[in-house]
This record gives structure tokens, sequence and C-alpha cells, in this order.
């Protein structure tokens, strides 16, 4: 544990699996107190179970962020238990499925843009007053390195991505002088259960997914966190409307 966030709280969406509780773990072990949120109810509880068992302090909820009274609910729950929002960090998010554009089937899209963007835009509707109120705070939105560059046989989820940097930057600008920074993170193949619905479990399919990386691996849900801490912290205090892309440097080439 280290006192870096001692008496900050944070809310993580997404929470019960990959990036999101990844992230969840390490602003715990920070020391901020962490409200953890998921649809997937057992998973949320997990992450804050594994949050308490390594001397941190977190709660869990079942939250679908794709519906406005649960969004405000994740975030009365958190000031209610914890007493104020200092951080958000926005990781719930779909894959959607495989299909080029004009055979997308429209209710695909439409979960995965209710999912993706009205989810993220959601939570930040009721996550700012409530960082407002504490005098400010920062949000990370995990957007993707697919809302950078074209993602074939993606395009529900890739403009989703998009359109989460778009609301990203349009947030920073509006409440940056309230004292709310936001930014977003835009990582590459990360091994999460989504990249492993991604590649079927297939190994062979893993290995190109890290060969179409400059780098040659896939990330970790480590290093993503990493990045998502960094823009909580006061090192990142100048930083406003970025989009932090974790890549390994696939979209330089
Ligand atoms: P994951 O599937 O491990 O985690 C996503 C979590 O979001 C799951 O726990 C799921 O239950 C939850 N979720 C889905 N829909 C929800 C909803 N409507 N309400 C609340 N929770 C919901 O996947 P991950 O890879 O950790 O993905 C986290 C975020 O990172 C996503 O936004 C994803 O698009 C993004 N991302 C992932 C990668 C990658 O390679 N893994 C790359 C770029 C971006």
């Amino acid at each position: 544990m280290s006192s870096e966030f001692n008496g900050k709280v944070a809310l993580v969406t997404g929470g019960g699996s990959g990036i999101g509780r990844e992230a969840a773990l390490l602003l715990a072990r920070r020391g901020a107190s962490v409200m953890v949120v998921d649809r997937d109810e057992a998973g949320a509880a997990e992450a804050a179970a594994a949050i308490a068992a390594a001397g941190g302090q977190a709660a869990s909820m079942c939250v679908d962020v794709s519906r406005a009274d649960d969004t405000r609910a994740m975030v009365e729950a958190t000031v209610e238990r914890f007493g104020r929002l200092d951080f958000a960090v926005n990781s719930a998010g779909v894959g959607g499925t495989r299909a080029r554009t004009a055979d997308y089937p429209q209710d695909v899209w439409e979960m995965t843009i209710a999912v993706n963007l009205t989810g993220v835009w959601l939570s930040m509707k009721h996550e700012i007053p409530a960082i407002l109120a504490g005098g400010g705070g920062s949000i990370v939105n995990i957007a993707s390195v697919a809302g950078v560059l074209g993602f074939p046989h993606y395009s529900a989820y890739s403009a989703s991505k998009h359109a989460v940097i778009g609301l990203t930057r349009t947030a920073a600008l509006e409440y940056a002088r309230a004292g709310i920074r936001v930014n977003a993170v835009c990582p590459a193949f990360t091994r999460t259960p989504m990249v492993d619905a991604l590649t079927g479990g297939s190994a062979e399919h893993e290995q190109k997914l890290a060969d179409a990386l400059p780098i040659g691996r896939l990330g970790t849900v480590a290093e993503v966190a990493e990045s998502i801490a960094y823009l909580c912290s006061e090192g990142a205090r100048f930083t406003n409307g970025h989009s932090l892309v974790l890549d390994g440097g696939l979209s330089i080439g």
C-alpha cells in the first residue's frame, strides 16, 4: 500500500474484470477508497473483496452503465458510502460483433453504442457534479487504439471509441477551470476476457495480434492501470483532454 491517494475516493465502472478491475486494485493499493461497479455483480463483488483482502477500502454494486437510473445510483452510493468522489475511471465496455459495415446488425450496433458511448456519457453526467462538489478531481475514460484508427469489421466499436475521445476532449474543455481534468487511455490489444473473446482462446490467433504490434506482444492490464493511475495523479496535473495511446507503437507505423 502507498499513501499517494489517501483520502481520495474512486469510482470504477467495468471494475469487475480486465482493465477496470486492475485499475480499481491499483488505485486502492495507492490509498484510494474504491467503489467497483459492473453489470456482472459477482465480478464487482470479487474485485472489492480482493481490495479488502489486500488491506484496502472498497464496495461494489451491480450497475448497467447504459441505464440512466443505474449511473445516478452508482454515484449516489459512492458519495453515501465514502463521502466524496475524486476519481472516475469509465472502463465498462463491449466489443460488439465482427461484420463489415454494410452487414453490421443494427441491434448489436445500438447495444455497442449504448454501452461504450452513451454509458460513458451517462457515467460522466453524474460523476461530474459529485467531483465538482468536492472541489475537483480527475476522470479517465477507457477509449481504445480503435478510437484513433479504423478497425475493420468492428465499425460500432471503432465509432464508439472515436466518439469517447470527442466526449473526453469536450468535457475537458468545459470543466478545466472548475478543477476537473478529463483524459482517456487508448490501449491496443491487452490480455483480458475481451481479447480472449476476440481470439476464441486460440494461441495462434493471439500470436497474430501480438505480431501486429511493433512491440511484438500484447499489453498487460498492469500497464494500462499504471497509466490510468498516472492520469489521476498530481504528476498529471497539467494534462487535460489527452488521449494516451498505449499500443506498443501500432498507431505510428
Ligand atoms: P473485460 O470484458 O474484461 O471488462 C469489461 C467489463 O465491462 C466487464 O466486467 C463487463 O461485465 C463490464 N460491462 C460490459 N457492459 C457493461 C454495462 N452495460 N454496464 C456495466 N458494466 C458493463 O474487457 P476489458 O478488455 O477489460 O475492457 C475494458 C475497457 O477497455 C473497455 O471499454 C474496452 O473497450 C477497453 N479496451 C480494451 C482493450 C483490450 O485489448 N482488452 C483494448 C482497448 C480498449
